[in-house]
């Protein structure tokens, strides 16, 4: 690994020269090789095998969410920046008409759509809670999902690392504060195993959301004072600026009271979840190992294909 190519455009570049990535033209939206999703892939199974020992349920959310759902969930205050919703066409003949007129003509055509109602999965676990709240109160020992979606963030970059469209994978624990805890110290530990397992450099720090405006920047300092987020940082395109490819997320009372989480006493869960970059994880491993996956260290394959 040489210092000098720690730099996140000729990153991007070496993972389109080599076919790992393929470019759209847009920043951040990019096409995966068959190599590439086989990573994911292993990773993925060596993720689940871990979380098996713990009975989670696996659900699968769609990329697109309930729009009234992420409002509720508070974050079009928190993150509007990087919120994206889906519109469409829903006029007549006519307005068709001036639509395509307004195409030819270069001028702004999309005014002319509408909201569909549905919102691009910002994380995802943002579609959990409405869906676990709808079924009534949590039992005692509380509640332990495995997620996956795909997600949406508007931050257009050059560092492949930092997508619009990417995958997250997640486990989840609905519970109380002490069962949360527990959860989140498991994981980092596990965490930790899984990355060294796959023999990639990595440092674990306290940090903050990227908490929009003025106001933002005091929930971030006090996120960061209470402990309570962490990630498990891996250096992909800085060396200086690791990226963050676990997330570790603990959220107090705030779904519990949003959603209506609840034992059946009426006392109000607390959330925690860890988040696994996919995406940022393969690019980290071709970043280390490099672009040809047959020719990766005998131990990083053994980890990934015996999973
Ligand atoms: P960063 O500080 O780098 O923006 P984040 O704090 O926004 O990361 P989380 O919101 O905790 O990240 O998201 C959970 C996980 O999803 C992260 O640990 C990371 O691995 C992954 N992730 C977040 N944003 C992106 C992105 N733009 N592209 C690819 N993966 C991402
Ligand atoms: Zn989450
Ligand atoms: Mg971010």
């Amino acid at each position: 690994m040489d210092a000098k190519t720690f730099d996140a455009k000729s990153l991007l570049d070496d993972l389109f020269d080599n076919g790992v990535l393929f470019d759209s033209g847009i920043d951040g939206l990019y096409g995966r090789s068959g190599d590439f999703e086989e990573v994911i892939e292993r990773f993925e199974a060596m993720v689940l095998r871990e979380g098996e020992k713990d009975g989670a349920t696996r659900i699968h959310f769609p990329p697109g969410m309930s729009r009234p759902a992420l409002e509720k969930s508070g974050y079009m205050k928190s993150f509007p920046q990087l919120a994206g919703c889906v519109h469409s066409f829903m006029g007549g003949e006519s307005e068709h008409a001036e639509l395509l007129g307004k195409m030819a003509t270069g001028d702004d055509w999309t005014e002319m759509q509408e909201s569909t109602g549905i919102a691009m999965t910002p994380a995802a676990c943002y579609p959990l809670y409405p869906t676990v709240a709808a079924r009534g109160p949590v039992p005692d020992e509380g509640l332990l999902f495995a997620l996956s979606s795909y997600c949406f963030r508007h931050e257009p970059s050059k560092d492949p690392a930092r997508m619009q469209l990417f995958r997250m994978r997640e486990y989840v624990r609905i519970g109380t504060a002490e069962q949360v805890s527990a959860f989140r110290e498991s994981w980092l530990k596990r965490g930790r195993a899984m990355i060294e397992a796959l023999d990639l450099p990595m440092e674990v720090d306290a940090a903050n959301d990227p908490f929009f405006g003025r106001g933002g920047k005091m929930m971030a300092a006090s996120q960061r004072e209470q402990g309570l987020k962490f990630e498990l940082l891996i250096p992909v395109a800085s060396l200086k600026k690791p990226t963050a490819c676990l997330s570790f997320n603990y959220h107090q009372d705030h779904f519990g009271e949003t959603w209506g989480l609840k034992f059946a006493d009426g006392s109000t869960c607390h959330s925690g979840c860890v988040g696994f970059g996919l995406e940022r994880l393969a690019i980290a491993l071709f970043r280390h190992h490099g672009m040809d996956v047959k020719r990766w260290p005998a131990n990083v394959r053994e980890a990934l294909w015996s999973a």
